[in-house]
């Protein structure tokens, strides 16, 4: 590195050592104040020490150099200290900025004070005698070394100060001369760079020092604004005690929040604090006050140990709307967190921490644990809760009491909520578990497991048939309670239920044995006509696999060609004419042999294999007409199902198309249940293939709901009354009466009218009498394969007659003409 960059790296160094004694900022501009300051405040010291120093000299010049000189000398110097005095009192109190000028003010004093001790020096240190120099030598050192330390704050000040004296008194050396001489110019040249260094570091470190002070007072400052801006406005509070517990910080909302002034809280300990405020009732949670006391005796122990501790929650009656760690009054729940303050000698000081409202994330967490056990709308248990539940009972010593588990469905609940939309159906639910509540003891449990159904557990059943008896009593209590009707909304609503009752299983058995036993119950119950209960017997077990087994063969049953139709001739009354036939389906299955749709349909709905057969079927039924007189009608039976399916119409066209029967020659039967599941995309199709000219009937018309609001909602071309009332005809004359409504209602809607399941001549006559249209029934036919409808068609004529004699499936009906007339008179 040349000597010329060696120089400019030295100026660069030094400017940036010296930077804030030269730069402009606010910052550097404080620490010239602080720095100046420490010269200040010792300058009457140094002063005085100045003054007498020099009167010493004087005084030990006596002889050596005139009188008259000495005082000038002295008087100057008294003059220049007096005005530093002077300067220093007035800036006593220190500035909080000094400017460049003023450290280059403090170096040009320090050089003037310099120049007066170097004058002497010069000019009165040869004229001495060995004890004056020695004198003079001592005392300039001196001034040296004092000077330069008094002003290390400002080195400019100091180094200026210390060269113009060492220049001065190497001058007053060299002007004695000598070799004595020379030594100590080799050595007060020495001193000025150990001194000179000194200073340098000393600034250096002082500068350091004002640095970081000012460092910590901003960062004392933030931290001051930010903890304001907390206590004001943050949602949790500060608080800070003492080692006996008692507050010596007290957040302002802290105090209002304990309905006390900050003075009356910082008389109290924070144990004191939170004890007076402790809630006198459960909170929300359902902590009870007992427990509360246990919440304050975990943050006693906390506080006495001495160790940090986090999320300490207490509960807290809290004064005053929005007052308490951010939020409202009322029991709250409090969590502290606090660290243990420790003073300069180690002891234990006290605590600091925060208090934070936890309340709203407990109440969350609570109902999110709520939830995970119980049903949200009626608060009973859930699923989860029951499974834990019959898990306990299985558990138990087999001798013991027995546990029953008892599976609720409302009847027809689908209906009421269609009925009585969402909010009733819900208030219907509402009903029901309260009713249950009331019919249950403290040992059992009454569950919702979704939708309407529900789920008991009864508890402590004795052994044997005591155990079942009590079982049974319970169960009738259960269907007597819950059948009531029930009033949503100021409606009154009739309200049915359907129990299944299982004991718990034997010893190793699994729950969801159990619950699926009480399942077989229930599911028989519902079968059993509604309304009513079933105690689970193995037997249901058996139907519950045959149910599998038929669901199983229904799958491969079209394939396997085990499905037929058979037919069933309706007779229209006027002229006694075949205007048409059902199809029925029949199956033989390979191993259970013949199953009845009344059974197997079921099954099919229920797995949906019901929309690959109905499709079979109308291709069949329609393929069959295709080979029946042109007169005829062919009444297929159509699901709900099928007919919610989007693509039904296509369905349907598509039959009618590949068979080439025309549409008017095709009648659908439906159910009332259509309405009942949803009918709206349903009745749509039908619209749409009734305007092209196909057929809809109502089918076993009188066994639904509320039947006759149907008839309004769709214009059927042939309403099928249902075979209990063709049964009840002759027993009952409220069933007549029925009849003839229908039949009238119909009349008046512009609907035929088909009798099914006429069995007797006396229903027909009576039918007849009341203006039915077309009957149904073993009294004509039996349903029969198509080779003996054609067969039956054939021999078939307007004098066939019914007779009092059925005739076998498959078999045409023998003529009755005579026995018919002659019934139907007697029966009037
Ligand atoms: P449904 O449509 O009301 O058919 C009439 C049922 O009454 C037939 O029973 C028939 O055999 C029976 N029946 C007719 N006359 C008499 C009588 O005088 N006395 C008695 N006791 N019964 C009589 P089946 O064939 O067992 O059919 C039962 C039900 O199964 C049908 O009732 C119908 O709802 C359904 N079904 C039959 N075939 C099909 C089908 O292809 N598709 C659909 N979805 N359902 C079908
Ligand atoms: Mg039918
Ligand atoms: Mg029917």
């Amino acid at each position: 590195m040349s000597l010329s960059s060696r120089w400019l790296t030295l100026r660069a160094h030094w400017r940036a050592e010296f930077a804030v004694y030269t730069a402009e900022d606010r910052d550097s501009a404080e620490t010239r104040a602080r720095h100046l300051h420490t010269i200040t405040r010792l300058t009457p010291l140094m002063a005085v020490a100045n003054v007498l120093n020099g009167a010493l000299v004087a005084v030990a010049y006596q002889g050596a150099v005139a009188l008259s000189h000495r005082l000038l000398w002295l008087a100057v110097l008294a003059l220049c200290c007096g005005v530093a005095s002077r300067g220093s009192w007035l800036r006593r109190h220190g500035r909080a900025r000094a400017s460049v000028k003023a450290v280059r003010r403090q170096v040009q004093g320090a050089v003037v004070l310099a120049l007066l001790w170097g004058w002497v020096a010069v000019m009165w240190f040869p004229l001495g005698g060995p004890d004056q120099r020695l004198l003079l030598a001592a005392l300039v050192v001196g001034m040296m070394c004092g000077g330069a330390f008094a002003m290390a704050a400002v080195p400019q000040a100091a180094l200026a100060y210390m060269v113009v004296l060492t220049v001065a008194a190497e001058v007053a050396l060299q002007r004695v001369g000598g070799a004595t001489m020379a030594q100590l110019q080799g050595l007060l040249a020495l001193y000025l760079l150990v001194l000179a260094g000194c200073v340098l570091n000393t600034a250096r470190v002082f500068t350091a020092r004002l640095v970081s002070e000012r460092e910590a007072a901003r960062q004392g400052q933030l931290v001051g604004l930010l903890l304001r801006d907390f206590e004001e406005n943050a949602a949790d509070l500060l608080w800070e005690v003492g080692p006996s517990g008692q507050f010596t910080h007290v957040a302002p909302r802290l105090a209002q929040a304990m309905g006390r002034t900050v003075a009356q809280l910082q008389a109290m300990t924070l144990l004191q604090a939170l004890t007076e405020r402790q809630p006198d009732r459960p909170l929300a949670d359902g902590s009870a006050a007992s427990a509360l006391s246990g919440h304050l005796a975990a943050l006693r122990s906390a506080l006495t140990h001495g160790r940090a501790f986090r999320d300490l929650v207490v509960p807290v009656a809290v004064v005053g709307a929005g007052a308490g760690a951010g939020a409202g009054a009322g029991a709250r729940w409090w969590s502290l967190t606090a660290k243990p303050l420790a003073d300069e000698a180690g002891r234990h000081a006290g605590w600091r921490g925060v208090i934070a409202d936890v309340t709203e994330a407990r109440e969350a967490h609570r109902r999110l644990a709520f939830l995970a056990h119980f049903d949200s709308l009626t608060g009973l248990a859930n699923r989860v809760q029951l499974r834990e539940r019959l898990g306990q009972a299985l558990s138990r010593p087999d001798a013991g009491p027995r546990s029953a588990l008892v599976c609720l469905d409302v009847d027809h609940f689908k209906r009421i909520n269609d009925t009585l939309g969402h909010a009733g159906g819900d208030a219907v639910l509402v009903t029901v578990a309260q009713r249950l509540r009331g019919c249950l003891r403290e040992a059992d449990m009454a569950a919702r497991l979704g939708g309407d159904e529900f789920a008991l557990v009864i508890a402590d059943l004795p052994p044997g048939p005591a155990g079942d008896d009590e079982l049974r009593g319970l169960a009738r209590r259960l269907v007597a309670t819950l059948c009531q009707p029930c009033t949503v909304e100021g409606q009154q609503v009739p309200l049915g239920v359907s129990l299944g009752i299982a004991l718990a299983p034997e010893p190793g058995g699994a729950l969801d044995e159990w619950m699926a036993n009480a399942d077989l119950a229930l599911y028989a119950a519902k079968e059993g006509g509604r309304g009513r209960f079933e105690l689970f017997v193995p037997r249901l077990g058996d139907r519950h696999r045959r149910r599998l087994a038929l669901e199983q063969g229904l799958r491969s049953a079209l394939v396997n060609g085990e499905m037929q139709l058979h037919w069933q001739p309706r007779v229209a009354l006027d002229g006694w004419r075949i205007e048409g036939a059902e199809a029925l389906l029949r199956w033989q299955h390979p191993e259970l042999g013949a199953v009845g749709p009344a059974e197997f349909i079921g099954v099919a709905e229920d797995s949906g294999l019901i929309t690959e057969i109905g499709t079979w079927v109308l291709m069949q039924a329609c393929e069959a007409a295709m080979t029946l007189p042109e007169r005829l009608v062919v009444s297929v039976n159509v699901s709900a199902a099928q007919l919610q399916r989007a693509d039904f119409a296509r369905i349907v066209d598509g039959a009618l198309a590949r068979s080439g029967l025309s549409p008017q020659r095709l009648e659908l039967e439906i159910t009332e249940s259509l309405f009942i599941d949803g009918a709206t995309a349903a009745l749509g199709h039908l619209h749409a293939l009734r305007a092209r000219g196909v057929q809809v009937a109502l089918d076993d018309f009188g066994t639904g709901y509320s039947s006759l609001a149907y008839l309004r909602r769709f214009p059927f071309d042939t309403l099928k009354i249902d075979r209990a009332f063709v049964r009840e005809l002759m027993s009952r004359h409220d069933a007549r009466a029925i009849v003839r409504t229908i039949i009238d209602l119909a009349r008046t809607l512009g609907m035929h009218t088909l009798a099914e399941g006429v069995e007797e001549p006396a229903q027909l006559a009576v039918l007849r009498e009341a203006g039915c249209h077309a009957i149904q029934g073993y009294l004509v036919a039996r349903p029969m394969p198509l080779q003996a409808l054609r067969q039956l068609l054939a021999n078939w004529t307007d004098q066939s007659a019914p007779a009092a004699v059925l005739a076998p499936e498959g078999q045409p009906a023998p003529d009755r003409t005579v026995a018919l007339r002659r019934l139907a008179s007697d029966a009037f």
